[in-house]
């Protein structure tokens, strides 16, 4: 297998009525961010990563997306165009168009009011190793309850709904269950143009994605909770705006705050099994709101024993995390993601279960977790912070090499002399709470 890179075809014909009166003089991935173009910041990303084929779908003011970009040599890449003449074809329509131009056997859609600095390759490989038909990126249940989709995946990632703007029975009915949101960017095999129809108005989400989902195909969810924005409405232009202003790199470092669970975001109480004994600290949903806004990851990285003396099952931990995850966002803030370490090296209790009684590499103080999490969402360490309340947590941060607060919130464990006297645990500093803890990172007062 070469390690070229596909070809992009990005979707950019839209009226983008959602962005006037901007858009009547030019086309929304053609809206100005610190001096340049959206989409050109984009293509610069793509180009400094060996991606050089780029097809254009323009309809909408068409003319001024050529008359920019003309081949890509200015920009070293080579451009070409599909132009829909007739009437607005649709995401799927429209693609349909470049059939011609797809030589590989896979390409990238790409709709052309993205900005993300995700690491494409990971994506790329992620759709090749599972032989997909269709692999659609995805982000994890942020805005919980007025998302714009509804995605579930599988345990192995296969999607099993796709919902586009859900109704509100939708949105009610999947209210408790770990779901995921569009975000435009997919990967398919070049066989996918066979479920398209020539000269038609045709969508992905509303047309090809179902049929996908109802012959069974290759269809997979690739999630990640990198940097992305999508710059769809006047007020988010506005906002994105804002965000950047002065800054010569418009991407946002993929850095995380990664949290221990118990002790830190929920009191720690001995046996919590059933989601009703399930109480956050003071603060900590603010805190993890406050971590969001700062454009940090949430992600959480938690041992739950419990699971492999089969004191709960992992139904149980699903519901404890939901309402978890629901408290947050009822604050108006998310958890990015969650890892867990069901495992325990010593044997001997009534009902265990075997398989999890193991002496693993994920289980804290060791940091396969954070290690884990880190490779799968394209975290940089260096940027990154984790908070606990247990020398464990200090320990594994210390060999993932990741900065470490601890927190006094937690169950007594904690007391700095205690682990200075115990532990080798190089550096790290003293907060009272998850709130606090926070506050320090984002260097506000406390
Ligand atoms: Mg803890
Ligand atoms: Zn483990």
């Amino acid at each position: 297998m070469s390690d070229s890179k596909p070809p992009i075809i990005i979707v950019a014909g839209g009226l983008a009525t959602r962005m006037r009166p901007i858009t009547e003089e030019i086309p929304k991935c053609l809206v100005d961010i610190n001096g340049k173009p959206l989409i050109q910041h984009q293509i610069e990303y793509f180009r400094a990563h060996g991606f050089t084929d780029i097809i254009f779908c323009v309809a909408h003011l068409a003319d001024k997306v050529k008359d920019y970009f003309k081949d890509g040599t200015d920009f070293g890449v080579r451009v070409r165009y599909v132009q829909e003449t007739k009437e607005l074809m649709g995401t799927a329509g429209s693609v349909k168009l470049c059939e011609g131009f797809i030589d590989d056997e896979n390409f990238m859609v790409y709709y052309g009011d993205n900005l993300t600095n995700m690491d494409f390759d990971q994506f790329i490989k992620f759709h090749k190793d599972h032989h997909a038909m269709g692999t659609v990126c995805m982000r994890p249940h942020k805005d919980g309850y007025k998302s714009s989709s509804i995605i579930t995946l599988d345990e192995k990632n296969v999607i099993k709904i796709f919902l586009e703007k859900p109704s509100l029975e939708d949105i009610e009915k999947y209210q408790y269950v770990q779901k995921y949101i569009n975000s435009g960017i997919y990967m398919f095999n070049k066989k996918i143009f066979d479920f398209i129809p020539q000269n038609q108005k045709y969508d992905f989400a509303k047309e090809v994605f179902p049929e996908l989902l109802k012959i069974n195909s290759a269809f997979y969810g690739y999630v990640t909770t990198e940097y992305f924005r999508e710059i769809g409405r006047i007020e988010k232009y506005e906002l994105f705006l804002k965000e950047v202003a002065g800054k010569d790199e418009i991407f946002m470092p993929n850095k995380a705050v990664f949290l221990d669970r118990d002790g830190v975001i929920n009191y720690n109480i001995h046996g919590l099994i059933r989601p009703e004994q399930l109480q956050l600290i003071e603060g900590s949903a603010e805190a993890i709101k406050k971590l969001n806004d700062a454009k940090y990851a949430v992600i959480v990285v938690t041992n739950q024993p419990e699971l492999s003396k089969g004191f709960l099952t992992f139904k149980d931990i699903d519901e404890i995390h939901t309402k978890m995850y629901t408290i947050v966002e009822s604050e108006g803030g998310h958890i990015d993601a969650l890892y867990m370490c069901p495992h325990h090296p010593h044997r001997g209790f009534p009902g265990e279960i075997s398989e999890l009684k193991i002496d693993c590499n994920c289980r804290k103080p060791k940091p396969g977790l954070i290690l884990r999490a880190a490779q799968e969402n394209n975290i940089d360490l260096s940027q990154s912070w984790m908070i606990g309340d247990s020398p464990s947590d200090l320990l594994a941060a210390q060999s993932a090499g990741v900065r470490a607060i601890l927190v006094g919130s937690g169950s007594g464990s904690g007391r700095k002399e205690e682990i200075d006297f115990f532990h080798k645990v190089r550096d790290y500093v003293v907060k009272n709470d998850l709130l606090d803890a926070v506050k320090y990172i984002l260097k506000e007062k406390q």
